[in-house]
């Protein structure tokens, strides 16, 4: 389960900026939340802090009980690594890395990934409907198919949190459509909790739970 509790994050200097105030989110195992805002309304900023990067400036972040930031620089960099999944906007795959092998990418850094790695990573690819391109490299690629080896990277490690910063952001119309297609069949399936956020409503409405990010604060969408 995710809590964050009346959390606060202001970025200092040049009179300080308040960025978000008091917000407080629970997901469940198996739920999915769309977060929607406009640019520049601290969607990248709420990412980053439930995904134990960035600290809250007031306020507690609990994933599964645990609070990430209370753990040494080095656990909190494992607990990363085993129980959160990220997606970006940018792939980030590695240029010189086949699809398989940037699958594998969190295997070597994290301890003990769950069962036969390659196996599970070949799986991964053909649940994302690249089991035909396992060792193509990212440039051999389509943008929407460089996406889903990102997401089938992300869910290597088998997270309890998966996090999507605008994921199909830098992509055409219908390669987007089939990446939010596959998030919300993939989330499904896996039973992760999953936290989009987004400035696209299309996107958004595949998620069962909506939220604004509105002045500050998460305002439920009916
Ligand atoms: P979004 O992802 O919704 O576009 P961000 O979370 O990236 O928004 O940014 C929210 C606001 O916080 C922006 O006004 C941005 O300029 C500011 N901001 C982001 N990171 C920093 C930082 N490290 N220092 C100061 N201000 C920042
Ligand atoms: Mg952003």
């Amino acid at each position: 389960m995710l809590v964050l509790t009346s959390v606060s994050k202001r970025y200092e200097g040049r009179g300080g900026l308040s960025i978000l105030e008091n917000v407080d989110l629970q997901v469940d195992r198996g739920q999915s939340v769309a977060i929607m805002g406009p640019s520049g309304s601290g969607k990248s900023t709420l990412l980053y802090l439930i995904g134990a990067l960035d600290p809250p400036s007031a306020g507690t972040v609990t994933i599964d009980d645990v609070n990430p930031y209370q753990l040494n620089e080095k656990a909190q960099a494992e607990f990363r690594s085993a129980k959160i999944g990220f997606i970006f906007q940018d792939h980030l795959l590695l240029p010189q890395l086949s699809a398989l092998d940037n699958v594998l990418v969190p295997t070597v850094v994290g301890k003990s990934a769950p069962g036969n790695v390659r196996q599970r990573a070949k799986q991964l690819l053909d649940e994302v409907g690249l089991g035909a391109r396992l060792d193509h490299r990212p440039a051999e690629l389509s943008g929407g198919e460089r996406q889903r080896v990102a997401i089938a990277r992300a869910l290597i490690m088998a997270p309890a949190l998966v996090l999507c910063d605008e994921p199909t952001g830098n992509l055409d119309r219908a390669s987007a459509d089939a990446v939010a297609g596959l998030l919300g069949a993939i989330h499904a399936r896996h039973q992760s909790m999953l936290v989009v956020v987004t400035h696209s409503p299309a996107l958004a409405a595949r998620f069962e739970r909506r939220y604004d990010l509105v002045d500050r604060r998460l305002q439920a969408v009916a």
